[in-house]
C-alpha cells in the first residue's frame, strides 16, 4: 500500500506541465511578499484610504477613535462559534469562546487571540485613566481593556461592534 501511493504522486507530478510547479510556488511566494509589505505599510495610509476602504460608522471609530453608541449593533448578542477580526484590515483579534456579557453595551471578550495581534496604549483622554486597544496591524482603534473582569483571566476588553468582523466557524 505505502509503495502504491509513492507511485500515484509520482504519477501526478509527472502528468504536470513541467513549468507549473515552478510557476505557481513563483506565484505564491511572490503572493506572501506582497502580503508582508501591506501589512508593514498599513500605519503610514492616508486618512483618504481608510476613508475610501471604511464605512463612515468604522471610519469614525477605527480611525478617530470613536465609540459605538452602547448596544446596538449585530455582534453584540452574536453567540455563534468562530473569530473576530479588524474591520480595517481583517485580522484575527478575538475568540467567540472568550466572548461574554458584560452588560455593558458593547461586546466583551476575556482575552485576545494572539497578543502580538493588539498593542495596548495609555489613554488619559477625558480625565480617565483608561488602556486603549489598538490594532497591532493597521493601527486601528479597536476599544479599551480593563481589569474588572468575570473570568480567570481577569480582563474586559470592550470592544466597538463597528470595529470588528466576524467569520463563523464554518467560513474559516
Ligand atoms: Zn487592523
Amino acid at each position: 500500500m505505502y509503495h502504491r501511493n509513492i507511485v500515484d504522486v509520482t504519477r501526478f507530478k509527472l502528468s504536470l506541465p513541467c513549468d507549473v510547479e515552478h510557476v505557481s510556488s513563483f506565484r505564491f511566494l511572490s503572493r506572501i511578499r506582497y502580503t508582508k509589505w501591506t501589512m508593514s505599510d498599513l500605519k503610514q495610509k492616508s486618512d483618504s484610504y481608510w476613508k475610501e476602504k471604511l464605512t463612515l460608522e468604522q471610519y469614525k471609530t477605527l480611525r478617530e477613535k470613536g465609540t459605538d453608541i452602547p448596544f446596538t449593533g449585530s455582534l453584540l448578542r452574536n453567540k455563534e462559534s468562530g473569530i473576530y477580526t479588524c474591520a480595517a484590515c481583517g485580522t484575527p483579534l478575538f475568540a467567540s469562546d472568550t466572548k461574554f456579557d458584560s452588560g455593558s453595551g458593547w461586546p466583551s471578550f476575556s482575552d485576545v487571540l494572539e497578543k502580538g495581534n493588539i498593542e495596548l496604549k495609555e489613554d488619559h483622554t477625558g480625565g480617565m485613566n483608561r488602556t486603549e486597544v489598538v490594532c497591532a496591524t493597521c493601527g486601528g482603534h479597536l476599544g479599551h481593556v480593563f481589569n474588572d473582569g468575570p473570568t480567570s483571566t481577569g480582563q474586559r476588553y470592550c470592544i466597538n461592534g463597528t470595529a470588528l468582523n466576524f467569520k463563523s466557524r464554518g467560513n474559516t
